[in-house]
């Protein structure tokens, strides 16, 4: 269940320049409907609280006095409760004041071309959380955008796409083919993006997908869902592993996956071309 009144963010970064057109400041949101295996923010994706260990810091094989009361060495004071904060909270509740003066800080910024992404995990889950402050920002001119994969109630969407001035979308094309799986809200995925296009012009979208050889072997499939939704400009982000010590950290398994190599990149680009797809490259 949502905090009511609160926003809960996992991040804020400032100055981003990858992230929607112009300099931004990015909220990253905590939590997501889905729980993507290369997710390299995997503490947005869980609403409820979580942390992470750093196990540099736990000092349970020092003999401290106030370690001898920890579970970690079967005592009866929970780890989260670590006296020099070896469990560090993986978000922040903010008011809608709080977080509107942390975004507000960047206003030269905005004024510039710039503005604000909301990313995650998924804006969409918290869509009724933030709406009040996008109004805000929309009421002094300034620009707001969504990082989303659209898998989301399609109530979630309709509270802010008449508010959202740019998209990013992230295909989740790869995944069905990886997982062997499919997400089960994969309609509304459908419903949302219907939704999206009637409203913003092309131009005020921009499709992503992550790519790694694992995806690569499935181009063929992945090109026909391309062509299905009509997608004719994709940026493709290349997929890399750095997010492994977060998953430590966080005590879940790390799936790795294979940086796509360049020849199969290329034979994707030019398989993408034949079809009349631009793609760009980038990473992420
Ligand atoms: S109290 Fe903190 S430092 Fe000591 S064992 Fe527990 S987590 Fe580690
Ligand atoms: S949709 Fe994005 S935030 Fe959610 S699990 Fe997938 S990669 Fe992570």
């Amino acid at each position: 269940m949502l905090n009511q009144g609160k926003i809960r963010v996992t991040n804020i970064q400032r100055l981003c320049v990858n992230d929607g057109p112009g300099v931004r400041t990015v909220i990253f949101l905590k939590g997501c409907y889905l729980c993507c295996p290369w997710c390299c923010n995997p503490e947005s994706i869980n609403y409820d609280s979580d942390y992470f260990f750093v196990k540099r810091k736990c000092l349970s094989d020092s003999n401290q006095k106030f370690c001898r009361q920890c579970e970690i060495l079967a005592g009866n004071r929970n780890k989260q409760s670590c006296p020099i904060g070896v469990y560090e909270h993986t978000f922040r509740d903010y008011t809608e004041e709080e977080l509107y003066y942390q975004i507000i800080r960047d206003k030269l910024i905005y004024e510039s071309g710039g503005g604000v992404t909301f990313s995650g995990g998924e804006p969409l889950f918290q869509a009724a959380s933030i709406k009040p402050l996008v109004q805000k920002l929309k009421s002094e001119n300034i620009h707001v955008a969504v990082e989303t994969s659209l898998y989301a109630p399609h109530d979630n969407l309709k509270e802010l796409n008449p508010l959202i001035d740019y998209w990013l979308i992230d295909l989740k094309f790869q995944y069905g083919f990886i997982t062997n799986s499919q997400y089960k809200i994969v309609n509304q995925f459908d419903n949302n993006l219907k939704s999206v296009m009637s409203v913003a012009s092309s131009d005020k979208i921009l499709f992503r997908m992550v790519l790694m050889n694992e995806a690569l072997e499935h181009s063929v499939r992945i090109i026909e869902n391309l062509k299905k939704y009509k997608i004719s400009v994709i940026e493709l982000l290349m997929y890399h592993s750095l997010a492994e010590n977060k998953y430590r950290q966080l005590g879940i398994s790390f799936k790795r996956f294979s940086s796509p190599e360049a020849n199969g990149v290329s034979s994707f680009l030019s398989l993408l071309r034949d079809e009349g797809i631009t793609a760009s490259y980038a990473k992420i």
